[in-house]
């Protein structure tokens, strides 16, 4: 069985107390008999002093005419007596050949002094024996009767030692109870003690299980600085160090989560066995698949077990183009090795949808950019052609060719000039140089400038205003605004048409609205001719004429937001079409007073 700490301890401090507590006793009575031995052994010697000098007193009486030997024999009995009333012990003396003369008590067990007599008269001294007789201490004692350098006898004393019996029982007593005492202190003590400096030990085991479950937030208390503060001072610096590690994981995780879900791509990391590592939201946009646990869960997506596969028979590198779910996916897949890890893969899913589309756009636009200039060209270089060849000699025909030649050389600046626009927007290198603008003065220099091209079309504007604040714009870059929505207004409205542009002012924004009664635009054609390039793919059927690049409501929508205002079509097919200006007057109040030109990016 094995033993608590704490009961070890207790086992070994009883025992060190017990120890302790033995060499303490053995001590006190080894002492205390030494002590009382000593005492009695002098007082036995000055007790067979008096004796001896008492009994030679008696002896040389001058009334006595025996012999000093028969004296002592015939008084043996007597000298016992009183010797032992004096000095209150039995008394017994022996003569020169050890047989008894008297004995104060008169008690049968006088054999108990045979050894120390026989002793005492081979040495001729006195011999002192200590006996425990029923629990009792005696000194047995015997000396040789001296007078005259002459042993007449001998003397026994039969001494107790009362005194030592009784210190002895009333310290055995004491000590007793002193040791169960004692016993208890060390018990309670240890037990106190070692709960003292048991709990830190039982806290770091309760605190570790709490960290083994994934609680880090912990400290342990111990107010004093010794070894098990010192343990504890360590472990509450391991618990902190771990914490800042899981900080330091935990922001690492967010930022690499962050920066997962800030890619624009989908993003799958598998392992060997198909499992699932990582995929960001993408996947589920992509495939409707949410939180992937295995490769195999793509149930429909039989081209990503395709690339698992691949790359899981050692292929380095796997690209290739897919149409899902009304998109064009580019999926590259790529294992991932990193030294000391098992090798894992990477498939990324780019969107190639709108780039596609921008793309086909493009494509569409440099072919229709082609056209458009050649369309021109070809006109230019077919006159010049035939005024210079020819000799035409008629000035109608060479004014009607050189009028023709200058109006395509204008739509080619005007095509020139655009593209140049876009490709400053995209570039974001646009400037503005924005002043205080009166929109009726600028809108009615716009309506009368394009009322000739529309009066050749046969086609009205009509133009009414409120009185209206000034704004904060670009002169220039409005009226262009303006001159492409009249501009296509013209161009779709049928013969005797009229085109309402109306400017007002409601809340704190300036409303222009251009209003034909031309083709309208369906709702789909809504969403896209707003878009670079793109043109409604009909009116490139219509006469050269009335051609253009697609650019100019997407020129017009980047200069109204750069006045932090919008354009929003209000059409439908056959009902014409109403476009809607509207920029705030607010820039007016912030810039208005501070100064007449302003340039912002
Ligand atoms: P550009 O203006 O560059 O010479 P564009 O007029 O064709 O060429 P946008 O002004 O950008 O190009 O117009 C895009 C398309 O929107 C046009 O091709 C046309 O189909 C459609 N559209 C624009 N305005 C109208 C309108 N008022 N009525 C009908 N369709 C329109
Ligand atoms: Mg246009």
């Amino acid at each position: 069985m094995q033993l608590s700490y704490r009961n070890r301890m207790i086992i070994y401090n009883i025992v060190l107390f017990a120890f302790a507590f033995l060499i303490i006793v053995f001590c006190m009575f080894q002492g205390t008999s030494y002590y009382y031995i000593n005492q009695s052994k002098d007082k036995l010697l000055e007790m067979t002093q008096n004796a001896t000098l008492y009994m030679e007193q008696e002896l040389k009486n001058p009334e006595n005419t025996d012999s000093l030997e028969n004296q002592l024999i015939s008084d043996g009995l007597f000298f016992s007596k009183s010797i032992s009333q004096t000095e209150d012990n039995r008394v017994l003396i022996f003569d020169s050949n050890g047989l008894i003369l008297g004995d104060s008590v008169e008690l049968s067990d006088t054999n108990t002094l045979v050894t120390e007599l026989s002793l005492s008269q081979a040495q001729a001294a006195p011999i002192f024996t200590l006996k425990s007789i029923n629990d009792a201490s005696i000194v047995y004692y015997v000396a040789p009767i001296n007078i005259d350098d002459r042993i007449l006898g001998y003397i026994g004393f039969v001494y107790p030692l009362v005194e030592m019996d009784i210190f002895l029982r009333i310290a055995s007593i004491l000590l007793s109870i002193g040791g169960l005492l004692g016993l208890s202190m060390v018990i309670l003590v240890t037990v106190s003690y070692s709960k003292h400096f048991i709990q830190p030990i039982k806290d770091l085991t309760k605190i570790s299980g709490e960290i083994n479950n994934g609680n880090y937030n912990l400290t342990i208390h111990y107010k004093h600085m010794d070894e098990i503060g010192e343990l504890t001072q360590a472990f509450n610096g391991m618990i902190t160090n771990i914490n800042n590690v899981i900080l330091q994981l935990e922001s690492e995780r967010k930022r690499l989560a962050g920066v997962l879900a800030s890619i624009d791509d989908g993003l799958l990391a598998i392992d060997k066995n198909g499992n699932i590592i990582t995929s960001n939201s993408y996947i589920k946009t992509y495939f409707n698949v949410s939180n992937p646990k295995t490769i195999y869960d793509f149930e429909y997506q039989s081209f990503l077990r395709d690339i698992f596969d691949s790359l899981k028979n050692g292929k380095a590198h796997i690209s290739e183009e897919i149409d899902c779910n009304d998109r064009n996916l580019l999926l590259i897949g790529s294992p991932i090795r990193e030294k000391g890890f098992e090798e894992n893969y990477m498939i990324i899913i780019r969107n190639m949808t709108s780039a596609r589309h921008i793309q086909e756009e493009q494509r569409k636009f440099i072919s229709s950019v082609s056209h458009e200039l050649r369309t021109p060209l070809t006109t230019i270089i077919g006159y010049t052609d035939m005024l210079t060849r020819r000799k035409v000699d008629d000035p109608e025909i060479v004014n009607r060719s050189l009028n023709t030649i200058n109006r395509e050389g204008h739509r080619l600046l005007r095509l020139v000039d655009d593209l140049l626009s876009v490709n400053k927007f995209d570039k974001a290198e646009f400037d503005f140089k924005k002043t205080n603008l009166n929109i009726v003065l600028l809108l009615s220099e716009v309506v009368e400038q394009m009322q000739i091209k529309a009066s050749q079309s046969d086609v009205m504007i009509n133009y009414r205003s409120d009185e209206l604040p000034e704004v904060l714009g670009d002169y220039d870059r409005l009226q262009q605004v303006f001159i492409n929505i009249i501009h296509n207004a013209i161009k779709y409205s049928n013969s005797g048409d009229i085109i309402d542009v109306i400017s007002a002012i409601e809340d704190d924004h300036i409303v222009v609205s251009i209003r034909d009664y031309g083709p309208g635009i369906s709702e789909i054609e809504q969403k896209r001719i707003f878009n670079a390039f793109y043109r409604v793919e009909e009116d490139r059927s219509r006469g050269s004429d009335e051609g253009g690049s697609g650019l100019g409501l997407y020129i017009v929508k980047q200069i109204v937001e750069k006045h932090d205002g919008k354009i929003e079509i209000v059409s439908q097919v056959g009902e014409g079409t109403n476009i809607i200006v509207t920029i705030p007057i607010l820039s007016v109040l912030i810039y208005g007073g501070e100064a007449d030109e302003k340039v912002i990016d």
